[in-house]
Order: structure tokens, then sequence, then C-alpha cells
């Protein structure tokens, strides 16, 4: 990532290597002054657009670290590894499915280890660092394992994804909201995934955000929706599995009629296209759904759809978030390991809830919308949704004297008061646009000599670089009204 955008970033506070003083460690990266501000803004956009798609959605949190009896009920322990194979002489170890994409320029993704063996020595690869000869592939598992306690040990994981968090306090969360389905538990927070050799930047990272919404509902309702009348003639951008050569526009209509694809499926691809398109501004020729295959899919999902975004530095569509209806894979394996019933009584009956999973990489979405958002040329500018921007706008004095910096400093603690506000009196107003301009501020707002008279600014619009003139009482109003 050794663009310009990625010197940007770190030139201006978004993004750096983590623990960068002591050469860092791949697979993490922290957030500095721009980049945590924009972070949380798209986090909270994410949490206003969908826990307003429904009544009984709701937030919750919960502890990263939990018990192994989890991860046996989800699967996770034995099924979640990646293959790998390791360098004989100096124990250099790499994916063998991407080891391999590298050197034939095909997919490998899924085969078992004897495959990966006989192909690479078939195509005779060596190890990339000194040549060294491979050995067997073998399996490893993504999570990292922690010991809790110092006298009785208890074996527990770093959560490989925040989904578990909800399926733990479904039955709980049930009682709480008076038992309606579906019922909605979002959850914001960290995951862990110990990625064998993570080179892909912050495509994928060891320590990232994901933003999880897991929805329970009551499986022979599958095919119908509340709402289904308001999505019904909104056409989606599917990529599907028979045929990857071209994206169609379908309607939720048609998907639903000749692909048989469900209504309750359908209606949140389309809130979550939505969300793309109308919220965070994104093109649609550079969004579309992407169907997995059966072999490419958990055998638990039914429906599976990823979210994908064509971003350059990713290698062009690539896969930001996914639609997952997981069945009752999840109560039912829980109900398995803990002994306890995860049952509802609701309209008469009695069963296991069913999941549609709506999840996103909060990081891989935050980066896509910064290069999306990064224009080079005259001027150098992150045209970012100004949602997620850090800053709503900027003020300055056009010089520090005849009393502009004071009055600039006035307008800069009112303001504050409603909306993020950068201040900046140093260097020429041409350097402190241009910075503007770098991190995403829509609009700047000078104070100079003429407001001294007559008591009005300057608002310049990042986007066209355009200036008007508002007065000082008028500018919260105005303002309020720019970023709607
Ligand atoms: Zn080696």
């Amino acid at each position: 990532m050794e663009n310009g955008l990625w010197q940007l970033l770190v030139r201006r506070g978004f993004l750096v290597q983590s623990s960068e003083l002591y050469g860092g460690l791949a697979g993490f990266y922290d957030y500095g002054v721009m980049g945590a501000p924009l972070k949380r803004r798209f986090e909270d956009t994410w949490r206003r657009y969908f826990l307003s798609l429904n009544r009984n959605f709701h937030e919750i949190d919960g502890a990263i670290v939990q018990p192994e009896d989890v991860f046996r009920a989800s699967g996770h322990l034995e099924h979640f590894d990646d293959p790998i194979v390791a360098c004989i002489k100096c124990e250099h170890a790499e994916r063998a499915d991407h080891l391999l994409q590298e050197h034939l320029k095909e997919k490998f993704e899924g085969l078992n280890e004897k495959e990966y063996d006989a192909l690479i020595t078939k195509h005779k690869i060596k190890c990339a660092r000194c040549d060294g000869t491979l050995g067997h592939a073998s399996k490893q598992n993504l999570m990292f394992p922690v010991t809790v306690g110092v006298q009785s040990k208890t074996r527990a994981f770093l959560r490989p994804e925040t989904a578990q968090v909800p399926y733990v306090n479904f039955a709980r969360s049930f009682e709480v909201t008076r038992k309606q389905l579906p019922l909605g538990l979002a959850l914001v927070g960290r995951a862990f995934r110990n990625e064998i050799s993570p080179r892909q930047g912050v495509y994928r990272m060891r320590e990232f955000t994901q933003a999880e919404l897991q929805i329970f509902f009551d499986p022979s309702a599958l095919d119908a929706h509340e709402d289904w009348d308001s999505v019904k003639i909104y056409r989606l951008r599917l990529l599907f599995a028979k045929d990857r050569k071209k994206t169609v526009e379908l309607t939720c209509s048609d998907a639903n009629q000749k692909h048989g694809i469900p209504k309750f499926y359908l209606y949140h691809m389309a809130r979550v296209q939505q969300f793309y398109l109308d919220v965070l501004g994104v093109a649609p020729e550079r969004f579309r759904f992407y169907e997995l295959s059966d072999e490419e899919r958990a055998f638990y999902n039914k429906f599976h759809w990823d979210v994908e975004i064509d971003v350059a530095s990713f290698g062009g569509f690539a896969e930001v978030g996914g639609i997952h209806y997981r069945t009752d894979h999840d109560l039912s394996g829980h109900a398995r390991v803990s002994k306890k019933p995860q049952e509802v009584f609701y309209n008469e009956r009695r069963f296991t809830p069913h999941v549609l999973e709506l999840s996103f990489g909060v990081d891989r979405n935050v980066y896509a919308l910064l290069e999306l958002s990064y224009k080079e040329g005259e001027r150098t500018v992150l045209a970012l949704p100004h949602t997620i921007a850090p800053y709503d706008a900027a003020v300055f004095p056009l010089v520090n004297k005849e009393g502009m910096d004071t009055e600039a400093l006035r307008v800069h603690n009112a303001l504050s008061k409603k909306f993020r506000i950068f201040y900046d009196d140093g260097g020429s107003i041409g350097r402190r646009y241009a910075r503007q301009d770098e991190i995403g501020t829509p609009f700047c707002i000078t104070v100079d000599g003429q407001t001294m008279k007559d008591r009005t600014v300057t608002i310049r619009n990042r986007d066209t670089g355009k200036q008007e003139r508002v007065s000082v009482d008028a500018l919260e109003i105005k303002i309020r009204e720019l970023l709607d």
C-alpha cells in the first residue's frame, strides 16, 4: 500500500502500523487523531441505519474473551483453520492456498492437505525466503488462545467474530424484549484472527472491528416481510454463482419469483445496498452482491451473498460484508453443548429461531471509503461523505490581528457545541484550505476584514472550491443545512 493515499493517511493521522516505534507487528493497525473519529462516525452511521430497520432491533456489547465451550458449540474449535506449509530449513510459514495462487495464478481454496502437498511437489515450489524445501501442509487454527486465572487455569479464546456474544445472550434477550420475533441483536466490537501471513494491509488484519446484526426469526415466515412492498421494485446488483461474468440488475420481486431467494433475505439485501448507495454515496457500478457457490460457503449457510466494493488496492471487487442465512446452526449448537434448550414458544408453536446475519468489517469499509473518496489532481481531496468525515467544518481567522483571531475563536467555540469543528490559524489561507481538503472537512469558515464590519464570514465548499458569504448569526442553521 505504498501509494499516495497511504502516505496521506499516515501523514494526516488516519492510520499507522501499530507499535511502529518497535518495528510494528504484521496485521495490527492504530487509528490516529483523524482515523479514530472517522471510524467512530462510520460505526455510528451504521448503528443509526441498521437499528432503525425494526423496532425490535437492539444493540448489545460483550466480552472479547469467551470460554472454550462457546467455540466447541460454534464449530470454531474444530473447523476454523487455514492450510499452512512451513519451510523445513528456516521455518518460514505461508498459507498453502495463497502460495499456490501466487505461483499458478488460480484460486485453490478448500483443498485437503494431500492435494496441497501434491501441487507443491508437482510445481516444485520452494520457500520464498531461503529456497529451502517445504514441509507437509497442515491445518492451523486461527484463534488466539488465552489462559484465564492463575491457580485453576481455564482455557479461553479471544473471540474470532462478534457473533457468538449475541447467540449466547439470545435466550435472556428474548425474555427482556417481551418475547417478540424478529429480534435483532447488533454488536460493534473487536475480533481476532491469527492470520498466517497477513500481507494485504488493512484487508486482512489480525485484530479488527466488526459491525454485525444477528436477526432471530421464525423460519416459517422466511418468505415474508411486513415491509416487503417498500423493496419489491427495488433493483439489486447481483453476481450469481452460475454466471460470474456479469453483474445483473434484478428487482427484489424477480429475484424472489425467478430465483427463489426468500423475501426476508431479499428485504435485508435491499436495505444493505441502500446503505452503501444512498447513505455512504458509493457509485452503483462499484457495488455488487457476490453469491458464494456451494463449495465456497459454509455448510450451514443456506443463502450466502457477500457485499463487495470495487477498490483498486484490494485488487478490484472485494468482500467488505456478507449476508448469511445461518438457519438454526448457532442456537442448536449452543443448546447441544450447554444442555440448555434455546427454543421459544411463539405464535402457538415451539421451535428454535433461525438467524439471518448481516456482517460488516468496519476497517475494510472505512479503508474502502477512504480510497473511493481520494482524488489527486490540482487539489488533493478526500471527498468523504459528510456523515463520516472526521470534522464537519473548520474555522480560520484570515490573519491573527485586527480582532479577527478573537472573533474566529468565538465562532469556533459557539459552533463546537453543536458540530465537530477544527481550528487553524497557522500558515497561509491556501495551505489551511489544502490541509482541510486532505482530511475531508466539507466546509471551511473564514473570518476576514469584512467580518469586522458586517458580521459575515465566507464558507468554502470542499468539493467545488466555491465560497459564499453568510451572516455569523445564521451560521449554525446554514451548516446544518449544508451537512444534510
Ligand atoms: Zn525457508
